[in-house]
């Protein structure tokens, strides 16, 4: 079996950005050689998620105001007690979850026909990095 483990860095001007990813995380695919498996990718701050879904301007709109619905930035929070000022964002990100697997067939992402991968920046502004794992043969 091969492997292939890489970071992607970010470091957003908004504290809430999405970023289309789906590139990247392909060059990895193609770089690490393999033909068949899968690829995980992983935000690696519990602020910031990785998810699928369409590219598509207005329905990024939509999530912005569905997760401002949710949970309000400016809401009270118990987390923000400690001094922080983000606890909208660790409950955001468990709406918009952790990391996604890809599978890869052919060398490539083996995508539905809308499919891309996002990264969410929750609380940005600073340094922070998604992980990138391919593995297969
Ligand atoms: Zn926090």
């Amino acid at each position: 079996m091969k492997s292939l483990t890489e970071h992607l860095w970010f470091n957003t001007s908004k504290r809430i950005e999405f970023i289309n990813i789906t590139g990247k995380v392909g060059e990895l695919v193609k770089k690490s050689g393999i033909k068949e498996g899968l690829v995980l990718v992983n935000a690696m701050h519990i602020t910031a998620s990785v998810f699928i879904n369409d590219n598509e301007s207005g329905l990024i709109e939509d999530y912005r105001e569905w997760l401002a619905k949710l949970v309000d930035p400016k809401g009270y929070y118990k987390h923000n007690l400690t001094g922080e000022d983000n606890a909208y964002a660790h409950l955001m990100r468990t709406i918009m979850g952790r990391e996604v697997v890809v599978a890869v067939t052919d060398g490539k992402l083996d995508f539905g026909p809308w499919e891309r991968i996002f990264y969410l920046e929750l609380d940005g502004q600073r340094k922070k990095r998604v992980l990138v794992k391919v593995i297969g043969e």
